[in-house]
């Protein structure tokens, strides 16, 4: 399904760095607003109709919201890597503008699925059988999968019962699919991938709670 790509100068650009801090991204978007817009509209998935945005979930549940491809590697896992984490994280942005970023091919960041606050509504940006740069670490991209949750560290109100309940679900399926155990061994926070700089999902994060959701609690 994957069309042919041409190798990147840099291939691990941008993978071993974490991806900047949300509060510069933040200005960044705003400023690159207008040129995300026009990237859209010229066409980057021209080559993309319905039926193949239809067939590109992997999650039932899912609505296909496609990242820029320069923000990922192709890959075909769990081939040619395992799959045994789930990485945790929350966007520090509003869910249009974490899909907005994902698709701006300047960002060199995205993750595969990103959870809406007020509803649970799940957008899936990226494929699970490629490797999103969510991680800042590219050991731990090319193994996992990134689950972004729209809200912000500091502020617990954007971490609603039905956010928990359709990350939750998703997670547990991710799992089931890959036989990855459904602890904190496995389901991590990007605060705890070594080397970021990252503290999301932060300690408003009810992780007691999550797991014991994952698990069907
Ligand atoms: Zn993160």
């Amino acid at each position: 399904m994957e069309r042919p790509r041409t190798p990147r100068t840099d291939p691990h650009g941008g993978l071993a760095v974490p991806h900047p801090d949300r509060r510069s991204l933040l200005r960044g978007g705003l400023a690159m607003g207008a040129s995300a817009a026009a990237a859209l509209t010229g066409g980057l998935w021209a080559g993309s109709g319905p039926a193949d945005a239809a067939a590109a979930v992997d999650y039932p549940g899912a609505t296909w919201a496609p990242a820029s491809t320069a923000n990922y590697t192709a890959a075909n896992r769990p081939t040619t890597y395992p799959i045994n984490l789930v990485v945790i994280h929350v966007t520090q942005e509003t869910f249009a503008d974490t899909i907005a970023l994902f698709q701006d091919p300047s960002h060199a960041a995205c993750a595969h699925y990103v959870v809406r606050s007020a509803d649970g509504h799940i957008d899936q940006c990226v494929r699970e059988h490629d490797v999103a740069w969510h991680a800042g670490n590219w050991d731990y991209n090319t193994r996992s999968i990134g689950i972004e949750h729209e809200g912000y560290v500091d502020d617990p109100s954007w971490f609603t019962t039905d956010m928990y309940h359709a990350s939750a679900a998703l997670t547990a399926e991710i799992c089931d699919k890959y036989g990855i155990p459904k602890d904190r061994e496995h389901i991590i926070g990007h605060v705890e991938v070594p080397g970021t700089d990252h503290t999301d999902p932060g300690p408003n994060w009810d992780w007691v709670r999550y797991i014991r959701d994952v698990n069907g609690g």
